[in-house]
């Protein structure tokens, strides 16, 4: 299972005519002119990036367009979820009409899942859709929204409820990039990473069991091998359902709780989205072992492992107190897996075991939020 820090892993998203590779690997970055040259019509594109991300790493990124005689522009937005909106969307919109990209060009979108989100749709609308290149610059979008497709922006109804499907045509996903991201935000996508062992491979989380603090800790060795098989263990749910009508919604494991959670808290840096899921996916594994399905031995070695990281394992621990559970519950149906009123949860046999469930009862998923609201 492990990757050689030194060489470039490459994880092939096996989607046919849309296929593309991810890789992963460090200073790419710096070689992103040579990467994408061959992908590109015109040497030509425009990036689209936030301030803080802009400040860390654009120059580097320009340099390797101009090494490789690239034309590029910039178009930089606020950093924060809040970026994700409608007029944002608009003002990008406008900004890469006013900088000409044609039907034939390539957005390149430089940032974490945010960026990827709002660039990665304006770009599958612009001209009914243009070319798009993602560099994730945080963990959780080098090893989760960057791959996949998924694009979107938020409204006052909600979360990520207008969006498309637009597969980029390569991923880079460059350690270097991870050495200037905050450790919290480090934490949080590492949750993500830990989703991955969770829902379908018990060796990858024993392995993170014993080097999940290395990958935080920024262990080159660790960190490149938890990313790419994160990499490779989205690459494969994606490939055998792209538009999320079965398999793939098993990637939401921990995230029906983690949504309900997020919403209560506003989306803000109160509580980030990883350490939401991180909540979630214990409450996932509750739910579990309360239906009989896993067992109680599970759900501890979860609950340690996250806790060990540093990641909160319930609200509490996340400072937040005293909610109200019919509200999480009400929050739970505004999300978009709901079907005919039914809610969908993922739960688990056990350690790499998930499977999707559409026949929860709402008597257990509040006994769960009670027991997560007095941890
Ligand atoms: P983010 O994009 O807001 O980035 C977090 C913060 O880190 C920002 O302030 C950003 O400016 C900063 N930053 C980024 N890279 C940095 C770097 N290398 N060094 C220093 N600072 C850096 O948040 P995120 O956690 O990357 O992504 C969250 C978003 O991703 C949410 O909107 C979520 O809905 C979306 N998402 C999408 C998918 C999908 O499939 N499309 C999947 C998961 C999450
Ligand atoms: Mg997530």
């Amino acid at each position: 299972m492990i990757d050689d820090p030194d060489d470039v892993t490459v994880v092939n998203v096996a989607l046919g005519s849309r296929a593309y590779d991810i890789l992963v690997g460090d200073g790419l970055l710096a070689q992103a002119g040579k990467l994408l040259a061959p992908l590109l019509a015109r040497p030509r594109v425009v990036v689209v990036t936030d301030e803080t991300v802009a400040g860390l790493h654009l120059a580097t990124l320009g340099e390797a367009l101009d090494s490789a005689a690239i034309r590029h522009q910039a178009i930089v937005l606020p950093p924060g979820e809040t970026t994700k909106d409608v007029h944002h969307l608009g003002d990008l919109l406008d900004g890469l009409l006013d900088r000409e990209v044609e039907r034939s060009d390539t957005v390149v979108a430089m940032g974490g899942g945010v960026i990827g989100d709002v660039a990665g749709f304006a770009a599958s609308i612009l001209r009914r859709g243009v070319g798009l290149v993602h560099l994730p610059t945080t963990l959780l979008a080098q090893v989760d929204s960057a791959i996949g497709g998924k694009t979107g922006i938020n409204t006052c109804h909600g979360k990520n409820l207008v969006g498309s499907f637009h597969q980029p045509r390569l991923v880079v996903a460059d350690r270097a990039v991870l050495d200037t991201l905050p450790e919290r935000d480090l934490r949080a996508g590492y949750a993500e990473i830990v989703k991955y062992g969770l829902l379908g491979d018990a060796d990858f989380f024993a392995w993170l069991e014993q080097h999940g603090a290395g990958v935080i800790a920024g262990d080159t060795r660790a960190r490149h091998t938890a990313v790419a098989t994160a990499c490779r263990a989205k690459a494969e749910v994606v490939a055998t359902d792209e538009r999320e009508t079965g398999t793939r919604a098993v990637l939401n494991l921990g995230h029906t709780f983690a949504h309900a959670v997020e919403a209560e808290t506003g989306y803000n840096e109160r509580l980030l989205h990883g350490e939401a899921v991180a909540i979630g996916m214990v409450m996932a594994f509750e739910m579990s072992a309360r239906l009989g399905l896993c067992a109680a031995s599970d759900v501890a070695r979860v609950r340690h492992h996250l806790s060990a990281v540093g990641l909160p394992t319930s609200p509490s621990e996340a400072g937040l107190a005293g909610w109200n559970t019919a509200r999480l519950i009400d929050h739970m149906r505004q999300d978009k897996k709901v079907r005919d009123g039914k809610l969908t949860f993922v739960l688990v046999r056990g350690i790499g075991q998930a499977f999707v469930s559409r026949e929860v009862d709402a008597d257990d998923v509040l006994a769960v939020l009670e027991g997560a609201l007095a941890a």
